[in-house]
């Protein structure tokens, strides 16, 4: 595994907004405090989000853009890419492959955190159909798509993007965790990020011991303290 010093830029692509801050606020807290540059790349517009009927889907495309946006100031994180896909719909396409091909020759990130394609049958939430999709896609936009200048040769031939080769892919949600990352400083960054997300919390006084004993389950399983906090990755070398 690459040394976080070796690191500095990571891209961390997800299927909808708040994703990216449920799998990973507390980690990404602690790469920005180490100076790394982190940018996200949000595929879907979020429009199957929330459960008020009365708000307009164009509108809660705008309300969750801006929501996402909040909540990445709250973990030092500014470059954010919006895809627009429909929520709820997305499949691992040829065109979704590009378009992430093209956000990581853009950015040419040495790290990619994804989610991942494999169903996790002890949470079914992390494994939303948009999550798998978007996660497969994410893994072969990596290798090879980015890295060959034969894929989609268009990237190269009009829009000037060199082929750039990822060296190491973090997968969130997986049901194979490799890597722990302690959170305990960060959690509250983490609860704030989430707390940006307005339009998509039901129960904003449960939301930080909800979270906290998702994270505190995750710290045993790594075998941390009683007390300790912490987010989990499924780690692979990708070049
Ligand atoms: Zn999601």
């Amino acid at each position: 595994m690459l040394d976080d010093a070796e690191i500095s830029r990571i891209l961390v692509i997800a299927a909808h907004p708040d994703d990216v801050d449920f799998g990973a606020a507390g980690t990404i807290a602690r790469w920005t405090d180490a100076g790394i540059d982190v940018s996200y790349c949000i595929v879907t517009n979020g429009d199957a989000g929330g459960s008020d009927l009365s708000v307009s889907r164009a509108d809660m495309v705008a309300i969750r853009q801006g929501e996402q946006t909040t909540a990445a100031k709250q973990v030092g994180v500014t470059d954010l890419h919006f895809l627009g896909y429909p929520d709820g719909l997305v499949e691992p396409t040829i065109g979704l492959r590009r378009d992430l091909a093209r956000v990581i020759r853009l950015l040419r990130p040495d790290r990619v955190v994804c989610q991942s394609p494999e169903r996790n049958y002890v949470r079914m939430g992390v494994s939303h159909p948009d999550h798998r999709a978007v996660g497969s896609a994410a893994l072969d936009a990596v290798y090879p798509d980015a890295r060959n200048p034969f894929a989609f040769p268009e990237l190269l031939a009009q829009e000037r993007l060199e082929p750039w080769t990822v060296r190491e892919v973090w997968i969130s949600g997986s049901p194979a965790p490799t890597e722990y990352v302690d959170i305990t400083e960060t959690f509250p960054r983490k609860v704030a990020a989430l707390r940006s997300h307005v339009s998509q919390i039901r129960d904003p006084d449960g939301l930080e011991a909800m979270l906290r004993e998702r994270v505190a389950r995750t710290a045993a399983q790594a075998g941390l303290p009683e007390g300790r906090l912490a987010e989990a990755f499924q780690v692979l070398q990708a070049g």
